[in-house]
């Protein structure tokens, strides 16, 4: 069975792996890798130390719709309103600027990483993997050679990456020589945010009394938003304490991006202090900094995907080709999916010669990816491969 290694379990990485298990199921070993110890990426939850049960949001804290993308991605929408992955925002959130009227933001009572997590779900079967730190990915034969930081490397068909553009930059191996000049370049223009994020998680009974559940702060140079986490996810029976998340601003974030995130915490502690003077002293606290925060200039013209090499088949996508939310992640991931002829055309070797006994019709049946006009395409260079 042929191997696809989707990169990033993230939100662009997870619904890869999710569409791709929907339109190839039982014809295709999906593996993701991810460097970190969860799922999420920039949608991650983390738990406090002294109880797991007391979670907090670091990156993404809300899903805002537009009348236009609603409209688009509404099976999105529905599929995770359905499971209730995502409810509406109701509590009060001060200084929030609506860009549209008729935006409609939605949180996530159980994490925002509970989104990513559906989507790795829904990929059935498919071999998630975390601590994988993808360092080289060089050309062999008629696949990729995925080499990472502590491990033997490993033999896929088809490579799909999702992390941040300047770590895809990062990579080594044959990832360098095989990008065009001018995708080098483009890729090279994408730049992010940086901020960094504090995690505040207090122990049962504490409270702490405010009239918003998240506010934008614009008068102190450190810090640019705070939420109490779980007022801002509506969630009604807690058996544990309240967390509180706090954002700094980009300036801020840029100023002491190369320090170290013990060095920096303190600071973002004193002028939180001076923000809100009565906060309760926290019971744990967890610092995490977004040197990739979220994408400022995005891959000219937004194409969602770049084809790094079309046989066997590297492809590249995630926010950073797109826009920096959950619609600009979706956008991205149905590009992939859209530009992967090869990965159909790779695919159809897969069923044990099933393509050659198999009319073009029911080919095309098959594959609902494409228009008839590929397939069609695909299913004679399959022949003229074949025979
Ligand atoms: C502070 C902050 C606030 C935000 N607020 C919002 C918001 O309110 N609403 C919204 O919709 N969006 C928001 N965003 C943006 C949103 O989080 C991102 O657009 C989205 O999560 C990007 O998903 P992704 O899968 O493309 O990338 P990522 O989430 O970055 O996933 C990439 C994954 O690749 C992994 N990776 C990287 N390099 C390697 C490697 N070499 N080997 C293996 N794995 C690797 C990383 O660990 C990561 O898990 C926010 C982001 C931040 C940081």
């Amino acid at each position: 069975m042929s191997r696809v290694l989707i990169v990033g379990a993230g939100l662009t990485g997870s619904l890869c792996a999710c569409l791709l298990r929907r339109e190839l199921p039982n014809k295709v070993n999906i593996v993701v890798w991810d460097k970190s110890r969860g799922a999420g990426g920039r949608m991650s939850t983390s738990r406090s130390l002294n109880d797991p049960s007391c979670t907090v949001d670091l990156g993404a804290q809300y899903i805002s719709a537009t009348p236009y993308y609603a409209r688009i991605h509404s099976s999105f929408y529905e599929e995770l309103l359905a499971q209730d992955i995502l409810k509406p925002l109701i509590a009060p959130v001060e200084g929030m600027m609506l860009k549209e009227e008729e935006i409609v933001n939605y949180v996530t009572p159980h994490g925002v990483s509970s989104i990513v997590k559906h989507y790795l779900k829904e990929s059935a079967g498919a071999e998630v993997l975390y601590d994988r730190h993808v360092t080289h990915i060089h050309r062999k034969d008629t696949g990729w050679e995925v080499c990472r930081k502590g491990g033997t490397p490993e033999r896929f068909d088809i490579v799909v990456l999702t992390m941040p553009v300047p770590q895809i930059l990062q990579l080594q191996g044959d990832v360098g020589s095989l990008m065009g000049e001018n995708q080098r370049r483009m890729l090279e223009a994408v730049s992010y945010s940086s901020r960094y994020a504090l995690g505040l998680f207090y122990k049962a009974d504490t409270r702490i009394d405010v009239p918003w559940a998240a506010k934008y702060v614009s008068n102190n140079p450190c810090i640019r938003f705070i939420a109490i986490d779980d007022k801002k996810r509506n969630l009604a029976s807690k058996n544990c304490g309240p967390s509180v998340v706090v954002h700094t601003s980009v300036p801020f974030g840029i100023q002491h991006l190369e320090e170290e995130k013990d060095a920096v915490q303190p600071i973002i502690l004193e002028e939180l202090e001076k923000v809100m003077p009565d906060l309760p002293q926290p019971d744990s606290i967890k610092c995490q900094k977004w040197r990739y925060s979220q994408v400022t200039r995005s891959v000219a013209d937004c194409p969602g995907q770049m084809t790094l090499h079309s046989q066997p088949l590297l492809v590249c996508g995630g926010d950073g080709f797109t826009h920096s939310n959950f619609d600009g992640c979706i956008e991205s991931a149905l590009k992939i999916r859209e530009h992967g002829q090869q990965m159909g055309s790779e695919l159809q070797h897969v069923g044990d010669g099933q393509a050659l006994t198999t009319a073009p019709q029911e080919v095309m049946a098959q594959s609902p990816l494409f228009s008839a006009d590929v397939q069609l395409k695909l299913y004679r260079n399959l022949c003229k491969d074949l025979l």
